[in-house]
């Protein structure tokens, strides 16, 4: 497969986005490798997937559910074994049970709820779920998910309470229509404040295809990219 017409733009298309990371490190005075690039598969098929894992992507996003979890089940083993995989959108709790079987990290913690329905998941599962509280930085004009910023640090103590869960950091979607560049930095600033009660939440996910160098600069340690790699999204089958 690594010689088809699709892994050349895949190739292509991550060397273009690992420049713009390694210029971004440099511009922020920052080691490359505190940042890690987390490819975003959705809307595209599994044969993606195994391409980008022939290139040596080892960390993958999807959004949906049960898209999700029908592509990570057509991975062979011994690739999926290989992978990270990051759930990355807003999550229903009665979802939350599905989730757990397949995701390694959820970003998209946002809820009390939620933190009940993936410890609970993951206990049943009988494994240790990664989990980033979503912050809402859009100032209440959500969509997208999120918690309320003067929630976050409620939100964290939960996680760390919970047996099945691990606090890893915080995860955010710069608004739309806004610059990214203050809300990136409100990001890291709470991050900075959870980091202070729960020193092992030192991830800090924001950053995708438009907006990634902010984020850089801002201190996100996981950029979350997809249309600058896979191309746009494809129509629906
Ligand atoms: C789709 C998506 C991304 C990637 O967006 P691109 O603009 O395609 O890079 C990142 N984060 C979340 C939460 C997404 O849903």
């Amino acid at each position: 497969m690594t010689g088809d017409a699709r892994t050349g733009e895949l190739r292509d298309g991550l060397r273009v986005v690992r420049s713009r990371i390694d210029d971004a490190c440099h511009h922020a005075g920052r080691p490359t490798s505190e940042v890690s690039l987390i490819v975003v598969t959705k809307y595209f098929p599994s044969a993606d997937v195994l391409r980008l894992h022939d290139l040596g992507v080892r960390d993958v996003g999807e959004n949906r559910d049960q898209e999700a979890s029908r592509k990570v089940g057509e991975l062979p083993d011994p690739v999926r074994a290989d992978l990270t995989v990051h759930f990355i959108g807003q999550l229903q709790s009665n979802k939350a049970r599905h989730v757990a079987a397949y995701a390694d990290v959820v970003h998209s913690l946002d809820r009390t709820k939620l933190v009940r329905a993936l410890d609970r998941a993951a206990l049943e599962h009988e494994r240790t779920l990664d989990v980033l509280v979503q912050v809402d930085l859009s100032g209440g004009d959500a969509g997208r998910g999120g918690s309320e910023p003067g929630q976050v640090s409620r939100l964290a103590d939960q996680v760390e309470e919970a047996r099945g869960l691990r606090l890893r950091g915080l995860m955010a979607v710069a608004p739309l229509g806004a610059p990214a560049r203050p809300a990136f930095e409100h990001l890291a600033d709470l991050a900075d404040r959870i980091r202070a009660d729960h020193p092992a939440a030192t991830w800090m996910s924001a950053g995708m295809s438009g907006d990634l160098e902010d984020a850089v600069m801002c201190g996100a340690t996981h950029l979350r990219v997809g249309s600058a790699i896979l191309g746009s999204r494809p129509a629906r089958r």
